[in-house]
């Protein structure tokens, strides 16, 4: 049996988690979860919003499936999830985007996979107060990260047999830094000459996301880019609630939605688990159960195409608990 760590998290966080381990149970997995507390239900029993239990939890098991976390406003915080990204050493973030038969959304059939740099950039934390005039944040890109997210977004290609990949960058403007990464994206490319390689300008990039999303495939982004083109790209195909995500590492990895913790609607059971049920099937392929991992994609995607059961963002009226009720019945 797999021993994986489940993180709850905040807001719709402990809604939709329960919802993706009953997907898994359907498709006849047996986990043993490890639950691990961070965010605000983190702070109040532990006084941090990040505890050590919960990354050593992470690091013992080498997976975690995790629900969205807040980081407490106003109080010192540093971001919760850049925290444990950081410790972790999750470099790389894996968000696959694709277009559901019969939900509204601009385009049909978009596939795209958006691999967002997870650890420097204006991430890294450097921001400061000039007197009470001027702030300043600073951008850190290093040739060692920008080379380790480009090999990443080749041989995920490779191993997926897609076709291109796309750097994306401001290098016209950030000469320096995102002329490193796009120079270093270059480099790597030269090591995989069967995946066609191509860059785009930031702005140039989202224009053409609204517009022709089918031109593109794996698209590679340093860290700030790539957490506004995630957003962009669910929207394309429906919207936050339908995109998973995997943070990825060398030690291990902690899957997660694009989505926050909504919390408009925490509380309510009308959240949509799919992100999260998405997230367990990437988790599932990890740990070699593809047959489950299979069967509980195309369980989603019969319950929404034939629109058994629609949560309220997909203009349906479901709760989450009907949703997954209805999905769960589709697996077996
Ligand atoms: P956070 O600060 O945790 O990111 P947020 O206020 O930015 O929270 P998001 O979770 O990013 O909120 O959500 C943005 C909008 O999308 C909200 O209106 C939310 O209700 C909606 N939304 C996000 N996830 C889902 C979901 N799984 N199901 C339904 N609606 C969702
Ligand atoms: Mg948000």
């Amino acid at each position: 049996m797999h021993t994986v760590t489940l993180i709850p998290g905040d807001g719709i966080g402990p809604e939709v988690t329960a919802a993706a381990v009953e997907v898994i149970a359907a498709a006849g997995i047996k986990i043993n979860w490890e639950i691990a507390d961070m965010g605000i239900t983190a702070l109040e029993k532990y006084g941090t919003p990040l505890p050590d239990e919960a990354i050593a939890s992470v690091k013992k098991n080498k997976f975690a499936l995790k629900g969205p976390v807040t980081t407490p406003v106003g109080k010192g915080f540093r971001s919760v999830n850049v925290g444990l990204r950081q410790a972790l050493n999750l470099y790389a973030n894996l968000r696959p985007v694709k277009s559901f038969p019969g939900i509204p959304s601009p385009f049909s059939s978009v596939d795209l996979v958006v691999v967002r740099e997870n650890t420097e950039d204006l991430y890294a934390g450097v921001e400061h107060n000039i007197g009470n005039v001027a702030a300043e944040a600073v951008k850190i890109i290093t040739k060692e990260a920008s080379n380790r997210i480009a090999r990443f977004a080749f041989q995920y290609a490779l191993e997926h047999r897609r076709k291109k990949v796309t750097a994306v960058h401001k290098a016209n403007i950030l000469k320096l830094s995102d002329g490193l990464f796009l120079n270093t994206c270059q480099a790597a490319a030269r090591d995989y000459p069967d995946i066609e390689f191509s860059d785009r300008i930031i702005d140039a990039l989202c224009m053409d996301l609204v517009l022709a999303p089918h031109k593109y495939d794996v698209l590679v982004l340093p860290n700030l880019y790539g957490d506004i083109v995630s957003d962009l790209c669910a929207g394309l195909v429906g919207g936050l609630g339908l995109v998973p995500g995997a943070n990825i590492g060398t030690e291990g990895a902690v899957f997660e939605a694009v989505h926050g913790s909504a919390p408009d609607i925490a509380g309510k059971g009308i959240a949509n688990p799919t992100a999260l049920m998405l997230c367990a099937a990437m988790l599932l392929d990890q740990l070699g159960e593809t047959t489950a991992a299979e069967k509980i994609r195309r369980g989603i995607e019969q319950v929404i195409e034939e629109k058994i059961a629609l949560t309220r963002d997909l203009g349906g009226s479901s709760s989450t608990r009907e949703f997954t009720e209805a999905i769960c019945r589709a697996i077996v």
